[in-house]
């Protein structure tokens, strides 16, 4: 395996969904403006220019994979994970919870060895054993099978065949496993062609980092991830109509049309691309909110009231800790004060109501732990958000 980098998990809460929609006459107050490239309209992705395969091997494993999953979801993308059979047994909740999450599962050996070098007996072991974890965590078995290291040759194909399995290698090698940094990886994505694929792993850092960036890349093209078919072993739309639900980066409404509050997705910084972030998914009350980069866990999904509080985790809210330019921003047990109430205008900043200041990164940071201030309105890029749902 081409393992070695560890990767850094953080903690998923449950995502509380605010049920409230809104009346239309309380919205004036709470609009968000929806800024982004992306024209096609809502929940319908343009995909004319057809579809790639994202594929994650190497897992499951409890330090990445429920973060990458979540990640591909905040940005609407479904993948394929090859997983290692002794990762799915031990780990079924995790395999379970890649199909929820509407991605692709397939064979990728039980304990990820030089299938080149063995006999047929033993490669008919390593693949049927995977089979079975992962039919006994899903309920059923893979259709997909990708050889370690994509070493293949006439008696592994024999195997793979007797098991009904397709070979499955890939067109673009992110060399993620090789070190490879998040821009690379989102420049080796940018390659891709309609039908192709990109090997990935369900392991690092950077490649989570990727993924907002690779699904910007995709609709720029009018691309669409897809599945990979079994039966042309290239990637295809979908066969099913996909548990993912509308992408929350593809904005309700076009352009700048400032779109009603409810709902909840991350906030941007127009500076810094980056989200409004709880460090380390505190609950704490008085937490410092910060800029870091977006992943779509709990910790960074905000959503918006009819009393125009921004909540996150359903019931800690967006809290000025002063009324003066500098006064941090945290979070805190909502409790109906003017200091937790905001107004987000159609210019794309967000204001509080008691102080009429603007939440502003410090500074004019753009980096990962930048902090977050109240300050007087000046236009900046800094106190841009855009609100991705
Ligand atoms: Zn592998």
């Amino acid at each position: 395996m081409a393992d070695s980098a560890d990767s850094t998990g953080r903690p998923s809460r449950l995502r509380k969904t605010l049920a409230a929609a809104l009346a239309s006459v309380a919205s004036a107050a709470l609009t968000v403006v929806a800024v982004s490239a992306a024209t096609a309209p809502a929940n319908a992705a343009d995909c004319s220019g057809g579809y790639v395969g994202l594929t994650y091997d190497d897992g499951p494993n409890p330090s990445n994979t429920m973060n990458l999953i979540n990640t591909l979801k905040a940005n609407g993308l479904r993948a394929t994970f090859f997983n290692v059979g002794q990762n799915a047994q031990n780990y079924p909740s995790l395999v379970r919870a890649q199909v929820d999450a509407g991605m692709w599962v397939g064979n990728h050996s039980w304990s990820h060895p030089h299938l080149t070098q063995m006999s047929s007996s033993q490669i008919q072991s390593e693949l049927q054993r995977t089979q079975q974890a992962i039919q006994q965590a899903t309920g059923s078995a893979p259709k997909l099978f990708r050889p370690p290291y994509g070493e293949t040759n006439w008696t592994v194909q024999s195997v793979e065949q007797q098991l009904g399995l397709r070979e499955i290698l890939w067109d673009v090698d992110s060399q993620d496993w090789n070190g490879a940094s998040t821009a690379q990886i989102v420049q080796a994505a940018s390659r891709l062609q309609n039908g192709q694929i990109i090997l990935m792993h369900d392991q690092y850092a950077a490649t989570v980092q990727a993924i907002p960036q690779i699904a910007a890349n995709l609709r720029s093209r009018n691309m669409c991830a897809g599945m990979i078919s079994p039966t042309t072993g290239r990637a295809v739309a979908p066969d099913d109509g996909g548990p993912v639900s509308p992408s929350p980066t593809i904005p309700q409404s076009p352009g700048t049309t400032p779109t009603p509050g409810g709902g909840s997705g991350t906030i941007r910084g127009v500076a810094s691309g980056r989200c409004l972030d709880v460090p380390n998914a505190s609950t704490s009350d008085g937490t410092q909110v910060q800029l870091y980069d977006c992943h779509g866990q709990s910790n960074q999904v905000w959503s918006s009231t009819s009393s125009g509080e921004i909540r996150v985790y359903g019931s800690k809210c967006l809290d000025a800790a002063g009324s003066g330019n500098g006064a941090r921003i945290q979070i805190y047990s909502c409790w109906g004060g003017d200091n937790q109430k905001w107004r987000v205008e159609s210019d794309g900043t967000i204001r509080g109501v008691q102080s009429g200041l603007c939440l502003d990164a410090v500074g004019a940071g753009t980096g990962n732990g930048t902090q977050l201030q109240l300050y007087s309105c000046h236009g900046g890029n800094n106190q841009k958000w855009t609100w991705n749902r």
